[in-house]
């Protein structure tokens, strides 16, 4: 599946402290009524909540990182799912030696503080739905 789109303005800003890096992003998303374009985030956690989907089993696992971390990397996306806007997006986290950890971002990450781009994109609107072959809900 390959869809065109157009670049148009981007948002940019930052997440306060204490608050959870998904909700925040996901809420900015609606109130900006966005429903489709990219997220990228930069910035340092103090705790992380990441998932790996666990393709035999069919499920989402979830790590726990109860220590600082920055974010090296946060890229998603952000599409329409079940009539709401979605966001998908994987982090890459590194701790005090530089070593990383990475994954699905779930809601229960902290923010320490983080700055974001979020771009909308002009087109079609990218709608999830259920995909038989991997039990995902994908465009
Ligand atoms: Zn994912």
């Amino acid at each position: 599946m390959i869809k065109k789109f157009k670049l148009d303005h981007a948002y940019l800003g930052r997440i306060e402290k204490d608050k959870d890096l998904l909700k925040e992003l996901t809420k900015i998303v609606k109130e900006k009524d966005i429903k489709t374009g990219t997220i990228k985030v930069i910035g340092a956690v103090q705790n992380a909540k990441i998932g790996f989907y666990d393709q035999a089993v069919r499920k989402y696992e979830y790590i726990n990182i109860d220590s600082e971390m920055e974010i090296v990397s946060c890229i998603g996306n952000i599409s329409n799912l079940d009539g709401k806007p979605f966001i998908h997006a994987h982090i890459v986290l590194a701790d005090d030696n530089g070593k990383c950890f990475g994954g699905h971002l779930s809601e229960g990450t902290k923010v320490f503080a983080s700055e974001f781009i979020i771009q909308p994109l002009i087109g079609n609107q990218l709608e999830r739905k259920y995909d038989k072959k991997t039990d995902l809900k994908l465009w």
